[in-house]
């Protein structure tokens, strides 16, 4: 049956950033599809309150705080997981920052930060976790990009927050080849505009939202829930034959 292959009963899913927004929403059509969700988040309020959320709502989930840009932390993490669940099916890298800086402005600190969230906490992610998938020969990840690693934004300067999503869709391109005949399948997903915290200013700027608006074909934003849902059929076995691919969920911002 198709329905069988997104059916996640018995797995292991860990959500990084899942605290909120497209994390959260992530983690919950996960959860309703069976997978036990580990709610990684460097939030020592939301992480807690995301995964009772989920047990709220009949769906098993835990909390387990992680700031993703510490490396030894990651592995610590994905090391402890491995030992109590004895294994992880589907990672979604999903923290993310974003900073509206003109380049001739932005200090060391600033483009050292959202490149350490961005992309080196992916990569920590996506080998501290996929070295445990590879020992068990089966895990998919799904890496949070964005149409931004594809176009740069307008009005709004973030180049480096375009630079570490360019990045993040590489990276996933790369580790999708290297693990392609091991088991384990990594794709990212490219969002536009979503309605979430990251978005809110923007989305209140008179200025910015016309000219999102005015630049994508569907005239609208998108809500996590839109972005979750590619999130599960990269996850779910629906997506098997899938490697080191980037799926655009941009309601045809890209079209132009
Ligand atoms: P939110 O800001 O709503 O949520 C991001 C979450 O990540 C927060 O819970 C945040 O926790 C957590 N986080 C931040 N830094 C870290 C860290 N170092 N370690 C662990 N968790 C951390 O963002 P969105 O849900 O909108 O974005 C999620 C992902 O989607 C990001 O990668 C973003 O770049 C990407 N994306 C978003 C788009 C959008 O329009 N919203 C468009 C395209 C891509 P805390 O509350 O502590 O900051």
């Amino acid at each position: 049956m198709y329905r069988d292959k997104y059916d996640l009963t018995g797995r292991v899913a860990v959500v990084t950033g899942g605290g909120r927004g497209i994390g959260f929403e992530s983690a919950r059509a996960l959860a309703e599809c069976g997978a036990h969700v580990v709610i990684a988040e460097l939030d020592a309020a939301t992480g807690p309150q995301a995964a009772a959320e989920l047990e709220r709502l009949g769906c098993s989930a835990e909390f387990v705080p992680l700031d993703v840009t510490q490396s030894a932390a990651v592995t610590a993490t994905a090391d402890a997981l491995q030992e109590r669940h004895g294994r992880i099916d589907i990672l979604v890298a999903n923290a993310g920052i974003a900073k509206g800086t003109p380049g001739e402005d932005m200090s060391d600190e600033e483009w050292l930060l959202v490149l350490d969230i961005n992309l080196n906490g992916v990569f920590w992610c996506n080998r501290a976790f996929g070295r445990h998938m590879l020992a068990r020969g089966r895990g998919s990840i799904v890496n949070i990009g964005s149409m931004s690693g594809l176009i740069s934004n307008k009005p709004q300067p973030q180049s480096a927050y375009n630079a570490s999503k360019s990045g993040v869709h590489m990276l996933t391109r790369s580790l999708g080849g290297e693990w392609a005949t091991r088991g384990v399948r990594v794709n990212a997903v490219a969002p536009t505009y979503i309605a979430t915290e990251m978005t809110r200013m923007g989305r209140e700027n008179p200025e910015w939202l016309p000219t999102w608006l005015e630049m994508t074909p569907m005239r609208r934003l998108g809500e996590p829930h839109e972005i979750a849902s590619a999130v599960l059929f990269l996850a779910s076995d629906a997506s098997s034959l899938m490697t080191g691919s980037v799926v655009v969920v941009d309601g045809g911002y890209t079209i132009w």
